[in-house]
């Protein structure tokens, strides 16, 4: 089992809405550090499957590390899936669920910024604890565009309702619903965030909004690079099921000295206290070299979308196969993703300790 994957009783279960449930989790007190999360994070769990042991899907925590007491993230039932529907038929208070350590990175990386934040139907997760931590810790403007297929699929309605009465002159939310003025279009978008152009945004729901949001936001000439997104998906990978070891041995801690022998780069991998010194086979990813060498890198999605094997490059040339999740800023900061790293230079340092 993954060495970051840890069983975690649900404490309570709050019904959101018809087809939407928050989970709240009780951590338990040594567990504290290692879930911690910073606001815009998600918890992957571990959904047992009768056909292939259990399925992994990722859930953002919709509470705030600076305003709620326990972790909770909300599902919604996704229309013919496994997982949710699982989740919202069998989950009760008491309920103990294996659940790996927080991870992803669509969080704001400071408080003084203006946010606009953009979310569709269970979009609002990552979201709602993004805009309560921003009204707690900041005292910037926060404008939240929400849109739902109706009234009635308005998940946190009344905690939205009620953080603009708290916020009167901070916060803005503006309902979309789509049985009263159908899809968010792009021109419509474009009309409506103009007074919000040079904010920072945060963009979560479905493919077909998001695409809205970003031509509406294009046409006011926002950049790409100010907006972040989240994109939800059900993982394909199983993190629960960890690959087994192939060169176990390999994996104590060692000083980093010669270089092996032959074509292949080594490289120096500092992780969680202990540096590493392993052969990096060309076209090999890093992630893959790492899990078989039975370090316990972390990782979820390993398909460059959930940010969660981000390291950096300390020295050395490497390049990403795919990157779904690091922004322009992040690379020229030397980050990179394990899952999609392949070496290019012979002598390579890697940190995940940043
Ligand atoms: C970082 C991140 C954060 C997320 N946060 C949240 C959150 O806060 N709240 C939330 O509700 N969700 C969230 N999600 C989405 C969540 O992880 C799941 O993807 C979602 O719950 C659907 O999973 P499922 O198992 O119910 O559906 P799945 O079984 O994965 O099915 C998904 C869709 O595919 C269709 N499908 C399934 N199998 C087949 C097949 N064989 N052929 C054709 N179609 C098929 C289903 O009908 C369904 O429409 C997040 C995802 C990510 C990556």
């Amino acid at each position: 089992m993954n060495a970051r994957a840890h069983q975690i009783k649900v404490r309570e279960v709050i019904s959101e809405t018809a087809d939407a449930v928050s989970l709240v989790f009780d951590i338990p007190e040594d567990l504290g550090r290692r879930f911690a999360y910073s606001p815009g994070q998600f918890l992957t769990l571990r959904v047992p499957s009768e056909h292939t042991g259990s399925v992994a899907r990722c859930y953002s925590l919709s509470s705030s590390p600076h305003c709620d007491d326990r972790p909770a993230v909300t599902v919604k039932r996704t229309a013919g899936g496994y997982a949710s529907n699982w989740l919202c038929d069998n989950i009760a208070a008491g309920s103990v669920l294996t659940v790996l350590e927080p991870a992803g990175n669509f969080v704001p990386r400071g408080w003084n910024r203006d946010l606009l934040l953009c979310a569709a139907g269970s979009g609002i997760t990552p979201i709602m604890s993004i805009l309560k931590s921003a009204l707690t810790l900041g005292r910037s403007k926060v404008v939240v565009l929400y849109a739902n297929r109706d009234r009635q699929s308005i998940i946190f309605a009344r905690q939205l309702q009620q953080l603009v009465q708290r916020y009167p002159r901070r916060l803005i939310v503006q309902h979309w619903l789509e049985s009263e003025r159908g899809l968010p279009e792009a021109r419509a978008i474009a009309g409506w965030a103009r007074p919000y152009r040079n904010y920072e945004v945060y963009l979560c729901g479905p493919a077909g909004f998001a695409l809205a949001i970003r031509q509406g936001l294009a046409q006011l000439r926002i950049p790409e690079r100010a907006i972040r997104q989240e994109e939800y998906r059900s993982l394909t990978e199983n993190p629960f099921e960890q690959p087994i070891p192939v060169v176990a041995a390999a994996s104590a801690a060692t000083a980093v000295s010669a270089r092996l022998p032959g074509d292949t780069p080594t490289v120096q991998v500092d992780i969680d206290g202990d540096t590493h010194a392993l052969p990096w086979p060309r076209g090999k990813k890093l992630l893959d070299v790492l899990l078989d060498h039975g370090i316990d890198a972390p990782y979820v999605c390993r398909e460059s979308a959930c940010g969660t094997c981000v390291c950096r490059v300390a020295r050395g040339r490497t390049r990403m196969l795919m990157n779904e999740a690091l922004i322009d800023e992040e690379l020229a900061m030397g980050l990179t993703l394990a899952c999609q790293t392949l070496p290019e230079s012979d002598d390579l340092h890697i940190t995940f300790d940043q």
